[in-house]
């Protein structure tokens, strides 16, 4: 079962029973366009081996993201629209 856990200040999904994190947050993703080239290109080389050393296999990853899918669709349905009352 997924849970939500802060994570060095994000909100995640953490599954469990397998270990699975998904961020939730999809703001997230939003990449900042302000920062200079120079900062811009060592965050890439970090992020980068930091992808390489922690990186899963692509297809392991969608396996677990489509396995976790329906908890994960609940979870963000449940984020955006929060029904008073009922639970
Ligand atoms: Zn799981």
């Amino acid at each position: 079962m997924l849970v939500p856990e802060k994570r060095s200040g994000e909100i995640v999904l953490v599954c469990r029973n397998c270990g699975f994190v998904k961020k939730h947050t999809s703001q997230s993703y939003k990449v900042r366009q302000d920062i200079g080239e120079e900062k811009r290109r060592k965050i890439t080389i970090v992020s980068e081996s930091e992808v390489r050393s922690t990186r899963r296999s692509e297809e392991e990853l969608e396996l677990m993201e489509d396995y976790h899918k329906a908890t994960l669709e609940l979870m963000e349905a449940e984020s955006e629209e929060r029904p008073e009352g009922s639970g």
